[in-house]
């Protein structure tokens, strides 16, 4: 294990999700998609990201950002709902393409005056996962135990996600960076994941879905003797799924993860690479990876545009995650 230090894991598992956010933008729901190696445009035919900049953002990065404010005011599903709301005004409400089903549904219900105690119900796609890095970093920097940092990760979900699928996979990519953040070892990691997914289903409005714990095994399992970055975003799109639902796109973050053995730089080019939702399953991967690796195995150029495109300065996110923890 390289020796990193807590300040470059933490700005890892940030530059990862926004660089993973942003390299996986313009193939994100395309038919057909080129092979990226760098930082590119949305293309015209983009069904969300069309005309977006090189190295832009989208919704993932921009929610973990805002769970960040909410986690900066005494963490509360009241913080969580605002800061969200706040966002999805700033995206053009109702009329945006940014916004996905079940936050869309929230945010309407929360305009409408709808109790906070309704309104993520039914949520089970991957919203509450995409933007869940600065929970698991949260987490770690505070020392949360085992059925606080579950606290944590249903108050982030609660808004929007509140559901027992959305839960334990939001709860699996928090655990894999909280673990990641503590320094284990890459098995650990995985480990740390399967487990949190396993409790996570005790959590929330039970609905049913496959089991993501063993999806994540299951899927980590798959491409482990595969021999090329190509033959594993191709296995995991058809085999394990990379779509919106958590079940999917979750177990597909941590192949790709652990595939790449917990390299940022591997990670998102693959599932940047993959099919369905790939800036968020890049999101994940990166955030996880960074978190292990740290923010020098994300390379400069990524965390140069990313940067400068988005006026992003990630050195004060991690301030406002340290400060949040005390
Ligand atoms: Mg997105």
């Amino acid at each position: 294990m390289p020796d990193i230090d807590l300040a470059a894991r933490t700005r890892g598992a940030l530059w990862g999700t926004a660089c993973g956010d942003a390299f996986g933008m313009p193939n994100s729901f395309l038919k057909e998609l080129p092979w990226l190696t760098e930082m590119k445009p949305g293309p015209e035919n983009s069904p969300y990201h069309a005309g977006y900049a090189a190295g832009r953002i989208t919704d993932d990065t921009e929610q973990a950002m805002a769970l960040t404010e909410a986690l900066l005011e005494g963490f509360s599903a009241e913080s969580v709902a605002r800061h969200l709301f706040d966002w999805f005004v700033s995206v053009g409400g109702k009329d945006s393409l940014a916004v996905g089903p079940s936050t869309m549904r929230a945010m309407l219900a929360f305009e409408a005056g709808t109790p906070l105690s309704e309104l993520g119900k039914t949520g089970v796609t991957n919203g509450s996962a995409m933007r869940i890095s600065p929970i698991g970093v949260f987490a770690a920097l505070s020392g949360a135990g085992t059925a606080g940092f579950l606290d944590l990760v249903e108050t982030a979900c609660r808004p929007t996600h509140h559901t027992s699928p959305a839960i334990s996979g939001s709860a699996a990519v928090a655990a894999a960076v909280k673990a990641a953040m503590e320094g284990a070892a890459w098995d650990d990691v995985v480990a740390a994941s399967v487990e949190a997914a396993e409790l996570g289903t005790e959590r929330g409005n039970w609905i049913y879905c496959p089991d993501i714990g063993a999806k994540i095994e299951w899927a980590c399992g798959l491409v482990a003797d595969l021999d090329s970055e190509e033959a594993v975003a191709d296995t995991v799109s058809r085999l394990v799924g990379t779509g919106e639902p958590c079940t999917e796109s979750v177990p597909a973050a941590l192949a790709f993860s652990h595939w790449a053995k917990g390299n940022p730089e591997i990670a998102i080019r693959i599932a940047a690479n993959s099919r369905g939702d790939t800036d968020t399953t890049a999101a994940m991967a990166g955030a996880i990876c960074g978190a292990y690796s740290g923010e020098d195995a994300i390379p400069a150029e990524w965390r140069e545009i990313v940067g400068r495109t988005n006026d992003l300065d990630v050195e004060a996110w991690a301030k406002k995650l340290e400060t949040a923890a005390g």
